[in-house]
């Protein structure tokens, strides 16, 4: 069994704790420090309980708490090497840093993860595939575009963690300059409602249990509106995939996703 339990997600924020094994790893830091320890506190852990902290990309809503993080406790740091120069301008000193490389998977503890290549504007990203015992859960934010060899990859997942970040029609309403709004929808911004739908027709398969969406913009997007975007989609695939958007500002309790 793997569990995840995402601290913040959104345009603003995103830090997951992911568990199997006895080991804990937390994805991303782009909340402040205070509010990571009090959510792995309500998860039953404190930081030095964690065997590594992965990173997908340098953006402030992923980064912005390493600094006070690493201060108190050691971090060991699981990056890709050019984003690893950023983020050691970032992290205390006392911080380990281990380098990943997209397509080759590592064990952390009792987890095998495998970081892949995503498209966004940012330095390295990655998105991550973690296995433990048979079960495997894909990770999937802050990509413009659907990669070619992503469906390879998460094939047979059990739990996907993906960005569902806007709202077509609300994007071009939000009254935000245009170059903005082509960041967004280009193949290095986000992904829409309708790409996330698109993806997991790609890979549905009946023991999808979980998905949980993911960095829903609050502005160009609402969590009814990707829910029910995705909803639908499952709804023509006939599969008893469990749904749940992940919240912007508060934990999303445990979700439990197993091989069987
Ligand atoms: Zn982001
Ligand atoms: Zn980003």
């Amino acid at each position: 069994m793997i569990r995840l339990s995402p601290l913040a997600s959104s345009s603003k924020g995103n830090v997951t704790v992911i568990s199997a094994g006895g080991t804990h790893l937390l994805v991303d830091t782009g909340i402040s420090a205070a509010r990571i320890r009090k959510g792995l506190a309500e998860c039953g852990l404190a930081v030095r309980d964690l065997s590594g902290v992965l990173f997908t990309h340098e953006h402030t809503d992923h980064t912005c708490g390493l600094g006070i993080l690493s201060k108190k406790d050691e971090l060991h740091i699981y990056c890709t090497r050019y984003l690893g120069q950023d983020l050691r301008g970032m992290a205390a000193t006392s911080s380990r840093f281990t380098y990943i490389e997209p397509g080759s998977p590592l064990t952390i503890g009792a987890i095998t993860v495998t970081p892949f290549t995503v498209s966004h504007d940012a330095t390295d990203p990655v998105g991550y595939l973690f296995e433990y015992g048979g079960t495997k859960l894909g990770y999937i934010t802050d990509t413009g575009r659907i990669m070619r060899g992503m469906d390879l990859l998460m094939k047979g997942v059990h739990g996907l963690y993906l960005e569902s970040n806007y709202d077509e029609h609300m994007l071009h309403n939000s009254g935000r300059p245009m170059a903005l709004i082509e960041r967004i929808e280009s193949n290095w911004g986000h992904l829409s409602n309708e790409q996330a739908g698109d993806f997991v027709r790609q890979i549905a398969h009946p023991g999808l249990q979980h998905i949980v969406l993911a960095h829903i913009s609050q502005d160009c997007n609402t969590p009814e509106k990707a829910h029910s975007s995705m909803q639908q989609t499952l709804d023509e695939l006939r599969i008893p995939t469990q749904l749940v958007c992940a919240p912007a500002a508060y934990r999303l309790p445990w979700i439990e996703i197993t091989a069987n």
